[in-house]
């Protein structure tokens, strides 16, 4: 889960992190009141979506007076951010974080992610910071610096001091820089993120330390036990088939394209989408249905797979082992029933290609075969059925 820079901010704040002063607002009145109440001479103005790059986009701007805040708030407030980060549909800005201005010295990258590989929370550290980190991981991959965290002893004082050197802060700044990785640490291990990203951390004129800005990302299995952050979602960030999906239980991911798939078992999930575009398709989505088969729950897989008219054709993949393919098959012809008194269609909207094996797999076949259901046609295999289904999508959209 991600939320907004001014929660990741609250949040931070809490574990001792060094921010700037700021308060978020909903409308331009509320930004003004925020700004005036700050006191501070100089205002950040900042867009709050989950994106980043939105410096570069128009959505962070330094106000020196109050009608500068109500200036820059009526702008941005509203608008369609679009940032390298976004896709070219952009996020619609609905709130903003006014924050005291901060008198930049020098702008680092610091940030934290779990490494697969060693299995471990790794810090990175860069003196290359505000600009795009990916851009200086390409050109100038020495200047990244890398500490790798025992989880059993957690961030050693040590290793936030080599990195504090490493990224060259100025002597005068080394223990405050230090001190406020393992606070940042603590944080990440402390409320289960998978990332943690301050670009830029600043070191200002002052000789102060700062995160200036903060991007925080969460473990969604570690969700029940945060629901301090569970409570910070903002569903108009999130994809309304996704929170659709998610409050009937399935693990649905929306993937833009029009060949829509439902399988049981995430690794099966990830080898149809495979083979989906390794015949030439372009896969609606990621679903799977789990050790779940009641028909109820397969017809609103259905459901949300077709609504919006996003596919055109759907791929049933299952390889019953808890679930049993007879359920899918009334799941299949549930979901038939409820969309054609739904829609006035005769049969399926779309053409549905299923392959059943495993349990029950027979009586799942049989069901189908005998239905006089329309636009449902059975595949022998894998393979065949992702080819078959990604012609019958492209001879829909010629
Ligand atoms: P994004 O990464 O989405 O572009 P940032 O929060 O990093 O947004 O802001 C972009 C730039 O704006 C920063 O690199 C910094 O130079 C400037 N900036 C952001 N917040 C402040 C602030 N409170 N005071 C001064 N400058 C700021
Ligand atoms: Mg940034």
């Amino acid at each position: 889960m991600n939320i907004h820079e001014y929660q990741s901010k609250e949040v931070l704040r809490s574990y001792g992190v060094n921010v700037p002063a700021g308060k978020p607002a909903f409308s331009v009145d509320e930004a003004v009141a925020a700004a005036k109440e700050l006191g501070t001479p100089v205002c950040v103005v900042k867009a709050q979506i989950h994106a980043g790059g939105r410096g570069k986009a128009g959505g962070v701007k330094v106000a020196k007076s109050l009608d500068e805040v109500k200036k820059y708030a009526s702008e941005i407030l509203g608008k369609v951010l679009v940032t390298h980060q976004t896709g070219p549909e952009g996020k619609k800005v609905g709130r903003l974080l006014i924050e005291a201005g901060s008198n930049i010295k020098k702008e680092y990258y610091l940030s934290f992610v779990v490494d697969r590989g060693s299995a471990k929370v790794v810090m990175m550290g860069s003196e290359e910071g505000g600009m795009d980190i990916e851009e200086v991981a390409a050109k100038t991959p020495e200047k990244i610096f890398k500490e790798y965290i025992d989880p059993a002893i957690g961030l050693a004082p040590f290793q936030a001091q080599r990195m504090a050197y490493n990224m060259n802060f100025p002597q005068e700044v080394i223990r405050k820089a230090s001190t406020m990785m393992i606070q940042l640490y603590n944080a990440f291990v402390g409320e289960d993120c998978s990332l943690a990203e301050i670009n830029p951390l600043v070191e200002t004129a002052e000789g102060d330390v700062i995160a200036l800005d903060a991007k925080l990302n969460f473990d969604d299995s570690a969700l029940f036990r945060h629901p301090n952050i569970e409570a910070y979602r903002d569903e108009t960030e999130e994809d309304p088939k996704e929170l659709w999906a998610a409050r009937e239980h399935l693990n649905y991911v929306n993937l833009g394209g029009d060949v829509a798939c439902m399988v049981n078992g995430a690794g099966l999930a990830m080898a149809t989408v495979d083979i989906l575009k390794f015949h030439g398709g372009n896969p609606a989505n990621f679903l799977d249905v789990g050790g779940d088969s009641e028909p109820e729950k397969i017809a609103k897989a259905f459901e949300i797979m077709l609504d919006g008219g996003q596919s055109k054709g759907i791929f049933v993949n299952i390889f019953g082992g808890i679930n049993r393919c007879d359920n899918i098959a009334n799941g299949i012809l549930k979901a038939a029933e409820i969309l054609a008194k739904e829609k006035g269609t005769d049969g399926m909207p779309v053409p549905v290609l299923v392959r059943l094996e495993g349990t029950k797999a027979q009586e799942g076949r049989e069901i189908l075969k005998s239905s006089p259901i329309k636009n449902v046609f059975m595949t022998p295999n894998m393979d065949e059925g992702a080819k078959k289904i990604v012609e019958l999508v492209n001879q829909a959209k010629a």
